[in-house]
């Protein structure tokens, strides 16, 4: 692909590694300034890691929540977006109520509590199978959507994906698909690698990869290209080369 107008990646995994921020990701940082190029992370993490995230880093915009809301820079302020309607946003607190008094044991995963669009369950509570299934049940009876990752039962009410998201985001700026590039690492970023065309897996991608259904376009080998390190090189490839 040429240059391109805006960069968006995932961030556990892709722009972490081994759960850390690395040295790397301020490198990816310092190049994508020399470029002008923004970066937009797309993260499952909440609204309230989006504000750690713009406060602490040069940044303009950060998708959340696994695609649910947006949290932006507007001046000095920081705001937020969400993508889905207050009757959705109601709906999945009155869902968590009655999720309280089914099951009194049951916690959310503590990052809930910064959480409007989906809220998360360890799967380290869910160990007993008979009770995730019966949350599952309970979550299909009432037409809530939800999915796992490799740490959480994640849920939300509403279309809610990283892609949706991501094409809203474009749209708003102006910028055709084709020329922005997509980084990911996991199932959860499986929605952009099905629908957006510059799409790239970081090398550690080979954990999940047969239980990936959509691929990304691009699939970075070897353990030079883990995480950040995958991200940093195939830009600089890209943009220096
Ligand atoms: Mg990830």
């Amino acid at each position: 692909m040429l240059k391109p107008k805006i960069v968006f990646s995932d961030f556990d995994g892709t722009l972490t590694r081994d759960e850390h921020m690395g040295p790397i990701f301020f490198d990816l940082l310092a190049l994508l300034k020399k470029h002008n190029i923004p970066l937009v992370i797309v993260t499952g993490r909440s609204l309230s890691w989006g504000h750690f995230l713009l406060t602490h880093f040069p940044l303009k915009d950060v998708i959340v929540e696994g695609g649910g809301a947006r949290v932006y820079k507007n001046g000095k302020l920081i705001e937020e977006e969400l993508y889905v309607t207050e009757t959705e946003v109601k709906r999945l607190e009155n869902f968590c109520t009655e999720l309280k008094n089914d099951s009194p044991h049951l916690k959310l995963s503590v990052d809930s509590f910064g959480r409007k669009t989906d809220r998360a369950i360890e799967l380290w509570d869910l160990q007993d199978g008979v009770f995730f299934h019966h949350v599952e049940e309970l979550l299909t009876e009432r037409g809530i959507n939800f999915s796992t990752s490799n740490v959480h039962l994640n849920f939300w009410c509403g279309e809610i994906s990283k892609y949706l998201a991501v094409t809203n985001y474009l749209q708003k700026v102006g910028v055709s698909p084709d020329e922005a590039v997509f980084f990911g690492d996991s199932l959860n970023d499986q929605t952009m690698f099905k629908s957006f065309k510059n799409s790239v897996g970081v090398s550690n991608i080979s954990k999940v990869m047969d239980q990936l259904v959509h691929k990304p376009t691009t699939i970075l080998e070897g353990p030079e290209n883990i995480g950040p390190n995958g991200v940093f090189n195939y830009l600089k490839n890209l943009l220096e080369k």
